[in-house]
């Protein structure tokens, strides 16, 4: 086949000023990082702290928990004392929840300014607790939500709009020398959405919070959020995600994980090179890789496994994982390293891949 192209590096990630949300670190050199948002009622603190452990066990990195009640507000400083990972307060209407979700010691808190009423008199205000507090700002423009003056103005949640809607509640907060914000501008097109971070990115220096809004249930959200995250961050813009998606939390990190090793902005784990079989595939290889994907399921190990459907890409593509099987003939040659270590027979192929990958993740935790 032809040579492999060599890995072209990304783009150098934007500069942008580096917050602290709790023990995470946003924006400047922090690695990008995941965050999800908890379905619980808040005031059931309880389950919500159950799904952060759940959420945290998945490797998600900051959660976020929504705040429409005084029984929520009154839940958050135990949520936050409790959590293991850094909890975001999400409040859209009441300015008096962001006061109480900074006494909470929430370790930011996040306000949708279009949503929230007489805004304006309340920034000052805001902007001291926030301050005294250490407590950073997410600024959430969502396309749905948009202040309705800018949408007037613009006919409808362009990407001009969100941005101008973004820097302009930025820039009641600098007013008042406050400038400890990362941004989103959401937007359920992708497209749409990838043009606002594009303008919000060249104009302003704050941290960069991706979202595909409302971007469906879990394959069109998926795909959705992979093409913009990706467009974005492989042009160094963005600084933490979020994938939104009709499915519980847990599957959005697992998904946001993926787009970053993808795009080797985080340690890859365990990474199936599966071929998509063919005519002459002499295994099931769908079957296969599921199963190997199964058994290696939870390894933390870095660890490339190639499972092949024949002898013609099988055996260079086992080559060059750190494990891999080219079948054929009923039988798999199992490679280790670049070399075959054995033969065996189709029923063993599973139980032998599991086994040698549990050798050489031992001798990694060794080294
Ligand atoms: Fe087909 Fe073999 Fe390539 Fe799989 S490895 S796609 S079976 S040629």
């Amino acid at each position: 086949g032809l040579p492999e192209l060599p890995a072209r590096p990304l783009a150098m990630r934007r500069h942008s000023r580096r917050i602290q949300v709790g023990s995470v670190a946003v924006g400047g050199d922090a690695p990008v990082s995941v965050q999800s948002m908890t379905t619980t009622r808040t005031s059931d603190i309880g389950a919500t702290l159950q799904q952060i452990a759940e959420l945290t066990a998945s490797g998600c990195q900051i959660v976020r928990v929504a705040c429409p009640t005084q029984d929520d507000a009154d839940a958050l400083a135990t949520i936050a004392r409790k959590s293991q990972i850094p909890v975001i307060a999400d409040i859209h209407f009441q300015p008096k929840y962001v006061f109480a979700a900074i006494d909470a010691g929430c370790a930011a808190v996040r306000v949708n300014p279009g949503n929230i009423k007489q805004f304006d008199d309340k920034v000052k205000e805001i902007a001291r607790a926030a301050n005294d507090a250490g407590t950073p700002i997410r600024i959430g423009v969502n396309a749905g939500s948009l202040d309705a003056r800018l949408l007037k103005k613009y006919g409808k949640a362009t990407p001009e709009a969100l941005v101008e809607s973004a820097l302009w509640e930025a820039s009641l907060f600098e007013e008042h020398g406050f400038w400890d914000i990362k941004i989103s501008v959401k937007h359920n097109d992708p497209v749409v959405m990838v043009n606002a971070y594009r303008q919000l990115a060249a104009r302003c220096d704050y941290p960069l919070h991706l979202g595909v809004t409302e971007a469906g249930p879990a394959f069109q959200g998926t795909i959705k959020s992979a093409v913009a995250f990706g467009a974005l961050l492989s042009e160094g813009i963005g600084d933490t995600i979020r994938v939104s998606l009709s499915a519980p939390p847990a599957e959005e990190v697992k998904v946001g994980l993926q787009i970053l090793e993808s795009l080797n902005l985080k340690q890859r784990r365990l990474e199936i090179v599966s071929c998509p079989s063919c005519g002459r595939a002499q295994v099931d290889v769908y079957k296969l890789a599921d199963q190997v994907s199964a058994g290696l399921e939870g390894m933390e190990v870095p660890l490339r496994v190639a499972v092949m459907g024949c002898v013609v890409n099988g055996p260079g593509e086992a080559r060059e994982a750190d494990l891999g099987v080219a079948s054929g003939n009923g039988k798999g040659q199992i490679f280790v390293k670049g070399e075959i270590i054995k033969t065996v027979p189709e029923s063993k192929i599973v139980e032998t891949l599991v086994e040698e990958a549990l050798k050489i993740a031992e001798d990694m935790d060794d080294a």
